[in-house]
């Protein structure tokens, strides 16, 4: 049998679906169903049958355990009995009477009823040797036994024979059963005078034996009870009788003229001991030998089954029931936790499929978002390329804009020297056809002083003019500093004025042409020494940040500031206020800061003096 849900071995995927397979399953499941109810109907009907056996043996134990009380009752009350007799069978008054003498009856007579009435016995009587009874303790009554021949008693002939006999009975004027015990009195048969009988009843120990519930009867050597607590029972017959021997017992008028039915007990072939009535009622049957009964008695004592054996099986039932349900709830429960488990893995795989699915989803947009990426990484790189390209388009754009301004300028610039080179060299000319060499000689001076002017200017515009495509490498902008302090050392000597710096930029670098920085910082100090001129208590100060960015550097002095006017051609070619100043420095300057990607601008708002502020990228080794 088996308890699985639903196929044990390999899975199938459509069980449920096919029909056929649905209907295998549901034959399947009808038959598991009726070998369970089939089982548990054995494993009930088991426990009944158990239970029922192990009742029955309890019964028998307990009826053997009950047997000795009743038997010993009954030898009791026989034995209380049976020395009256002995006793009057020795007395002398007996022995006067039974020589026929009637004082000495009389005497017996009122003796004998003395002692039926404190010794409780049915009756005590005297009968001679010729079985006519001549004393009885009823003698006053009118059942009186006087005078009636009890002969054919076999307890007579017993007596007289062996000396003493005793028999069961029904009385036969009474018609009452009782055991007669019978003494001869005399020493032997020959000798015999009479026989002295008492007649016990049993009543009262049977009416003892039905108060304690359990059928109880006795039976004698010939199979006939004798004594019962049931009625009905009395001189039944446990064994059937042969016509002789029944014909036998009715002549001796012992039971009477009764027909001697067999008892309606037979024997139960369902267990060992036990027995069932006429009216199918089952009983334990337990039966021993009443010692110190009369020969050949057996005393029977009978528990009913019935009732006990039902409830104990009932209960063995309930159990087994019980067992069986809490068995079948806990090989349920475990099931269910099985098949609950089985489906928690299963989905739990399903997950994991369903999850290595995602992930290879989640793999496979990873994998195209970085191509993705890739691909924009490239556009970007060319994009950035295309700016930088564009930047340096647009400065050589800037430069050739600036250059066209500085063009014209030196039209302008140029024109007039060269006018007046052409004008000295006309009169030069004229002075030494006059022959006044000195006056020509200084005018020569004048234009070699004006074409140096012109070569400074062509000079500067050549270096200007040239691609800022100097080396680029990282440079410590404290270092470039240090450089242009260096350039400058002459010069700063000969001023009064003061140079200050305030280092903050620690080792912070741009991406720049070294020269070219230092450049810049040439010109905006030596600008400042410039205005600072001769005056005492000049300053110039030289300060440098950094943040994460970028690079910052000021250079402020204490001079005459820069006004208005000037301010608005600041960073226009040749506009100056110095008598020998070319107005192209801060051009130039401006120039190369936006070429490297910053700015150079005129500090605003200031109080004194000029500040200007130069702010670079950060420069990182490519
Ligand atoms: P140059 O020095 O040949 O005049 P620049 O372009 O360097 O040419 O300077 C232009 C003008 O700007 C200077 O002539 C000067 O008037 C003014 N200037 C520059 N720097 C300062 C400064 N620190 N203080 C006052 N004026 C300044």
């Amino acid at each position: 049998m088996t308890f699985q849900e639903g196929p044990a071995a390999a899975p199938v995927p459509d069980a449920g679906g096919h029909p056929a397979h649905a209907y295998a399953r549901a034959i399947v499941r009808g038959l598991e169903l009726a070998m369970l109810v089939v089982l548990v109907a054995v494993l009930v009907i088991a426990a009944g049958e158990l239970a029922r056996r192990s009742t029955l043996t309890g019964l028998a134990e307990e009826a053997v355990s009950r047997l000795p009380l009743a038997a010993t009752a009954l030898r009791g009350e026989l034995d209380k009995q049976r020395a009256l007799p002995a006793i009057l069978s020795e007395d002398p008054t007996v022995r006067e009477a039974l020589r026929g003498n009637a004082a000495a009856t009389l005497l017996v007579d009122e003796k004998l009823r003395r002692l039926q009435l404190s010794t409780r016995a049915a009756v005590i009587y005297v009968i001679d040797r010729d079985g006519r009874t001549i004393a009885a303790s009823n003698f006053e009554e009118t059942t009186s036994f006087v005078g009636r021949n009890y002969r054919f008693r076999r307890y007579f002939e017993g007596a007289l024979a062996q000396g003493s006999a005793e028999q069961v009975a029904l009385g036969t004027v009474s018609g009452r059963p009782g055991v007669y015990i019978a003494r001869r009195v005399g020493a032997s048969a020959e000798t015999a005078e009479g026989v002295v009988v008492l007649k016990v009843e049993l009543d009262d120990l049977e009416a003892d034996w039905k108060a304690g519930g359990a059928p109880i009867y006795v039976a004698d050597s010939r199979g006939i009870v004798v004594a019962t607590s049931v009625p009905d029972w009395r001189f039944k017959t446990l064994r059937e009788l042969s016509g002789e021997e029944a014909a036998e017992i009715r002549d001796s008028l012992q039971f009477g003229t009764g027909p001697l039915e067999p008892l309606p007990l037979k024997a139960d072939s369902a267990f060992p001991g036990l027995v069932v009535d006429a009216g199918g009622r089952q009983f334990v049957d337990a039966s021993a030998p009443v010692v110190g009964g009369l020969p050949g008695w057996r005393l029977h004592l009978l528990l009913p089954t019935v009732a006990p054996v039902a409830a104990a099986q009932s209960l063995a039932r309930l159990v087994a029931g019980l067992a069986v349900a809490l068995v079948l709830a806990a090989a349920a429960l475990v099931l269910r936790r099985l098949s609950r488990r089985r489906a928690e893995r299963a989905e739990e795989a399903r997950r994991a499929i369903e999850l290595e699915a995602k992930v290879a989803d989640r793999t496979r947009d990873l994998g195209a978002a970085n191509d993705r990426l890739t691909a924009e990484i490239g556009e970007r790189a060319r994009a950035e390329a295309r700016v930088l390209s564009l930047r340096d388009d647009l400065a050589q754009a800037n430069r050739l804009a600036t250059l066209g301004q500085i063009t014209a300028g030196v039209a302008h610039e140029i024109n007039q020297p060269l006018a007046a080179i052409r004008t000295y060299s006309e009169n030069a000319g004229l002075f030494l056809d006059r022959g006044d060499v000195e006056t020509a000689r200084a005018n020569l001076a004048t234009v070699v002083g004006l074409t140096r002017r012109i070569a400074e200017i062509t000079d500067t515009l050549r270096g200007f003019a040239r691609r800022g495509d100097a080396v680029q490498a990282p440079v410590e902008i404290e270092a470039a500093v240090d450089g242009a302090l260096l350039i400058l050392g002459s010069r700063i000597h000969a001023s009064p004025a003061q140079v200050v710096r305030r280092s903050g930029a620690g080792g912070a670098a741009v991406l720049a042409s070294r020269v070219r920085l230092e450049q810049v910082l040439v010109n905006l100090v030596r600008n400042a020494l410039d205005a600072l001129g001769e005056a005492p208590g000049g300053r110039v100060e030289i300060a440098t940040a950094a943040d994460e960015d970028g690079v910052r550097l000021t250079i402020a002095d204490n001079g005459p500031g820069i006004s208005d006017s000037v301010r608005a051609t600041l960073f226009t070619p040749f506009a100056t206020t110095k008598p020998n100043g070319l107005g192209l420095g801060l051009v130039i300057a401006g120039d190369i800061v936006t070429e490297l990607g910053g700015t150079l601008r005129l500090d605003a708002g200031r109080a004194e003096g000029a500040a200007f502020t130069i702010e670079l990228p950060r420069g990182r080794a490519p």
